[in-house]
């Protein structure tokens, strides 16, 4: 699923599942924005590249970004839905979110897979919800964001009158959001992410994705590099692909590795990553590029899933575990310290005690650097719900969840524990959420690093540490003496 790309929850480090039209001209903002937009993204790593963007056109249109949803005269909740669970809180969150609307002119929408996924149902469910974009319908926004605006004056569509909302749920097989970036004031200013391929052809038995964000399209190689340049310009020291399964990209001649291979040899970017590859799409050119190129992050996030060959068929992932496994051997052997991170799906249609503990012996034989795990969950409208039975009950999911959870804990810390020692060049990203005396970053492996504040420690700065302790999630260093 993280061909998903997703940023779940019980994760224990590391992360499946064009359009000619013109941009927004660019439109300074002299002085504070005249309105302020409120943004939740849910999900996974496309949508915090959809919410940047949907910010960028927000802030040419003149608005700013807020936190606080009691100031914002637009609330949006960007959403995902792999998930039942998560939007069963995204309705909980909007109806909260919604009360701002007591407040003149505010308009509350529903953006992203879960809005493609339930279309007009939400605005049953929910008819306090102006506005339902799915992922092709960004260009859009600030169009619709303005006609509720013109109907409200006109009183034509009265703010309150239930299920009045706009929605724009079509598919685009062309959308590639050529020529709209994210504005670099409404970001970290540290990360840019550039979604290199949207969509995904694969039709994984349980997956929503497919029919949530339509047929696989990549995005022209020069727009990639366009872009890339872009945010090396405005300050970026580190640049995200993204797709559903980013090294199935391909645009006319132009594969992954030459793509990979150009962004890195952009001027002013440090940093290349890129997530989430397809197991079986992993090509050899591709070893050789981020074996060749120090730029290029080494750590890989590789979904396996499940270790059984026969749930693997279920799921119509295309590999058996023998593949995937040469694939680890082949990576490891081009690049002996790279992290591997994987995703595991437990509970899956049918599944047997006997399939499920392959998940275990692959866990303890490839020994990830870290996994995304979860129990499946029937989406609606995805094959595995039109033709198998969701037949593991739920007390076995969980245990066989909590097995998994309990390995991987055990793996990660004594990964990370091997790490005490080293000398590793992490990226600042900022001042650690648990204390303000301390700066969090990543390493080339996307371990995650807390270091005391002190000279050159700062937001984006590239600083060399030595890691003097670990958790099994985090390595805690000091910022090393001159080599
Ligand atoms: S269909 Fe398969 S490959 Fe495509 S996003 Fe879903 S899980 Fe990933």
């Amino acid at each position: 699923m993280s061909d998903l790309i997703q940023l779940r929850p019980s994760r224990t480090a590391g992360a499946e599942a064009g359009s000619a039209a013109s941009a927004p001209a660019l439109r300074d903002v002299a002085g504070p924005p005249s309105r302020l937009a409120y943004v939740e993204t849910y999900g996974c790593q496309m949508n915090v590249a959809d919410t940047d963007m949907a910010l960028g056109m927000l802030y040419r249109a003149g608005y700013g970004r807020t936190e606080d949803p009691a100031r914002a005269d637009l609330i949006l909740l960007n959403t995902c839905a792999v998930r039942e669970k998560a939007e069963e809180r995204v309705f909980a969150r909007v109806s909260i979110l919604a009360e701002q609307k007591a407040r003149p002119g505010v308009i509350v929408g529903i953006t992203g897979c879960m809005a493609e996924h339930l279309k007009e149902k939400i605005l049953e469910r929910a008819p306090y919800v102006d506005l339902v974009i799915g992922p092709d319908g960004y260009r859009r926004l600030v169009e619709h964001v303005a006609q509720i605006q013109r109907d409200r004056r006109a009183e034509i569509v009265p703010k309150h009158r239930p299920g009045a909302g706009i929605k724009d749920t079509t598919l685009d097989r062309a959308e590639t959001y050529e020529g709209l970036d994210a504005a670099p004031e409404m970001t970290d200013g540290i990360t840019g992410h550039i979604t290199i391929q949207r969509g995904c052809d694969k039709f994984c038995t349980f997956c929503v994705v497919p029919y949530t964000r339509g047929r696989e399209r990549g995005t022209p190689p020069r727009e990639v590099l366009r872009q890339a340049r872009a945010l090396a310009a405005a300050g970026h020291k580190q640049v995200q692909l993204l797709g559903q399964t980013v090294n199935s990209y391909w645009h006319e001649d132009v594969g992954f590795a030459d793509l990979l291979r150009a962004v890195a040899a952009i001027d002013g970017l440090e940093r290349i990553r890129f997530t989430s590859p397809y197991p079986l799409d992993f090509s050899n050119d591709v070893i050789a590029a981020i074996a060749a190129s120090p730029k290029i992050c080494k750590h890989v996030h590789l979904p396996l899933q499940s270790a059984s060959d026969a749930v693997l068929g279920r799921m119509k992932r295309g590999y058996t575990y023998a593949q995937f496994c040469e694939l680890v051997r082949a990576l490891r052997a081009a690049i002996p310290d790279i992290a591997i991170t994987t995703d595991l799906l437990v509970g899956f249609c049918d599944e047997t005690e006997e399939e499920f503990q392959t998940i275990l012996r692959a866990q303890r034989d490839l020994r990830f650097d870290a996994a995304f795990m979860f129990v499946y969950s029937e989406r609606e409208g995805t094959a595995a719900a039109r033709k198998m039975p969701d037949n593991v009950a739920e007390a076995v999911k969980q245990r066989r969840l909590g097995e998994i959870i309990a390995l991987q804990h055990q793996i990660t810390a004594d990964i990370y524990r091997v790490q005490v020692g080293r000398r590793e060049r992490v990226l600042i990203e900022g001042p650690s959420k648990r204390n303000g005396a301390e700066f969090f970053g990543r390493t080339d492996t996307f371990r995650a690093v807390v270091v005391p504040a002190g000279p050159g420690v700062a937001a984006g700065a590239l600083v060399d540490v030595v890691i003097d302790r670990a958790t099994n999630a985090t390595l805690f260093g000091r910022v090393a003496p001159p080599e």
